[in-house]
């Protein structure tokens, strides 16, 4: 079976593969189909992002294809940066611009305030228009400085309580077996079997 794995990210990309590494579906990127427009992500919601990507991309190229939209909601901030993760310090931002950021907004706050989840919608559609949706939540703490040097995004300042490391501390199998996206995934891939 050949599913499309719409994202331009490639922190995610890495993640996914290897969570569908043995089920024996073919993974193709948005690299195997040049000239794709870019979907703007214009939704309020992660299910309305996750959906818009791979509705699109599932019409354009005529395959089922799954999107994912995530991010991290931080308590203190009422849930920022959430769907806006991405570009939270603005619409060039890389990680380290987004990090910094965070640590900025949350400077003062102390360590017993810091709660965080980070959030997953994954939308798994057919060209038809018809899709599924599948979601992942992780809880930890905001870090007051980075640690770790794995991952991507907001993970050197994501600390998991259980395995008292941060997520840019963890193997990918491991951060795969607990994360948002890992648990998401895992309910597309059920799905997938029964279809
Ligand atoms: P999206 O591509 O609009 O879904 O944006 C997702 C953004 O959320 C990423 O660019 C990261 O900033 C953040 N994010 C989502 N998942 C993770 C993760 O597993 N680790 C760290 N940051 C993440």
């Amino acid at each position: 079976m050949e599913l499309v794995v719409a994202t331009g990210n490639a922190g995610k990309l890495r993640e996914i593969r290897r969570l569908l590494a043995d089920s024996g579906i073919e993974v193709l990127g948005l690299g195997d189909f040049p000239g794709l427009p870019e979907v703007v992500e214009d939704g309020l919601t992660f299910a309305e992002n996750a959906r818009k990507k791979a509705a699109t991309v599932a019409r354009l190229t005529g395959r089922l294809t799954l999107a994912d939209d995530s991010g991290l909601a931080v308590d203190a901030l009422g849930g920022r940066p959430g769907i806006h993760s991405a570009r939270y310090a603005g619409s060039d931002a890389g990680d380290d611009d987004n990090n910094r950021k965070l640590l900025a907004e949350l400077a003062g706050i102390p360590a017993g305030q810091r709660q965080a989840a980070f959030h997953c919608v994954m939308a798994l559609c057919r060209p038809d228009g018809d899709c599924r949706f599948f979601e992942g939540m992780l809880p930890g703490l905001v870090l007051e400085a980075p640690r770790g040097k794995d991952g991507f995004g907001y993970d050197p300042l994501f600390w998991v309580p259980e395995y008292r490391r941060t997520l840019a501390e963890l193997p990918l199998d491991v951060k795969n077996r607990i994360s948002h996206r890992g648990q998401a995934l895992r309910q597309v891939v059920a799905q997938l079997r029964l279809s």
